[in-house]
């Protein structure tokens, strides 16, 4: 299948007083074109990090350190809008969202191979994390939208302004066609008043209003990718259903690529078609969506899926939580590192061996990572358990 991100093996690191803390060991998948890829896992599991590690936003000192992310731009973008000097300011400042020169991951990119191969396949761990490449993917071809779009809005700019300014740089020169387009975009994010959302400061709105103007800005550059890290975890039930029915509808609509981060299995169900899940830097499960729910083969994934409200079952009630938590990043598991939480877990094994990514039989596209499953445990570790 036609994948516009393959993030192979990737590395991060982040070093700090007391050792390097290791945020991402190894991960591999693919964000499938045209389709939304779901990343769940709870928190400190590393997903945000991935977000980032792909826009080339990590914080210093974290940095990665192993790994490849390719980028498949694909089809021949309309309007044509490449970053020029005048796109710099205001929200092109704003879009970008993080990094300032000096505030990105240092990747040595003077050692590594030519970001760009004929095919258009771009590195992005190869690019300088300040670079003009980047910068113009950021605001191009992969946009993002947080938790709090406070982060994304400019506070002194009306919400209207900014989509007109995102709109200016990627889809026409004309300032009045900008601003119309604009409250287009606004009513298209369902705003109910999008002439007066349009004059409205962002702190005048609600925070489901706010949201929806993000995705809005981020949507009017028309991405070929589209990460959402949590973006109605903030939200009420209500507001949250609605904007996943948005975005569903958006991603039709536009056929953009949707990697979608959410620690809730519940969003997965409602917008996802393949699904990675992690655990501690890890990918421990992928699969298309029907099979994480109807035949999840990883005991994390299994108790992942038993914490889901049950809406007229246990409403009210507390969730159930999976037994123990996260361990400290800072300690090394040895084995498989969700043996001490893990109810199948095997004496002698997975207490030492750390089992490795393989398909389901029968299934090509879906892999886990678990002892349980033959094709996981390493062959020197399976002869020498036979052999005991
Ligand atoms: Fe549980 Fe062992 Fe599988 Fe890890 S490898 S998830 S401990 S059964
Ligand atoms: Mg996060």
């Amino acid at each position: 299948t036609d994948a516009v991100v393959s993030v192979r093996e990737l590395q991060v690191e982040f070093p700090t007083q007391i050792g390097v803390v290791r945020a991402l060991n190894g991960v591999t998948f693919d964000v499938p074109r045209g389709r939304v890829l779901g990343i769940v896992g709870e928190s400190g599991s590393g997903k945000s990090v991935t977000a980032r590690a792909i826009l080339r936003i990590i914080e210093r000192p974290g940095r990665i350190t192993n790994g490849d992310i390719l980028f498949r731009p694909g089809v021949e973008k309309k309007g044509g809008g490449r970053a020029t000097k005048r796109n710099r300011g205001r929200t092109g400042a704003v879009k970008e969202a993080a990094p300032e020169a000096g505030t990105t991951d240092g990747s040595d990119t003077a050692t590594r191979a030519p970001a760009e191969t004929s095919q258009g396949v771009v590195d992005l761990t190869s690019l300088d994390p300040t670079g003009d490449r980047i910068r113009a993917i950021r605001g191009q071809e992969i946009s993002m939208i947080f938790q709090e779009p406070m982060t994304s809005l400019n506070p002194v700019y009306t919400v209207g302004d900014q989509i007109a300014e995102a709109v200016l740089l990627h889809q026409t020169p004309d300032r009045n066609e900008a601003n119309k387009r604009a409250v287009e975009m606004l009513r298209r994010v369902g705003m109910p008043n999008p002439e007066r959302i349009a004059k409205s400061y962002p702190h005048q709105l609600s925070g489901g209003m706010r949201q929806r103007a993000m995705i809005a800005m981020a949507l009017s550059c028309t991405p070929t990718l589209l990460i959402a890290d949590e973006p109605t975890t903030a939200l009420d039930v209500t507001t949250e259903a609605q904007i996943l029915e948005l975005m569903r509808e958006l991603q039709d609509e536009y056929g953009m690529s949707i990697m979608f981060i959410t620690h809730s299995m519940g969003v997965v169900a409602q917008l996802c078609d393949e699904v990675v899940v992690m655990y501690l830097g890890r990918v421990v499960e992928r699969a298309p969506v029907d099979d994480i729910f109807h035949d999840p083969k990883h005991p994390y994934t299994v108790s992942l899926l038993r914490s889901i409200p049950r809406i007229g079952v246990n409403r009210g009630t507390p969730l159930e939580v999976i037994k123990g938590s996260v361990p400290d990043p800072y300690s090394t598991v040895p084995g498989c590192p969700f043996h001490p939480r893990c109810p199948s877990a095997m004496k002698g094994l997975c207490d030492t061996v750390l089992p490795v990514e393989a398909p389901v039989e029968g299934k090509p596209d879906h892999n886990v990572r678990c002892h349980l499953y033959p094709g996981s445990t390493p062959a020197e570790a399976a002869s020498a358990s036979a052999a005991a």
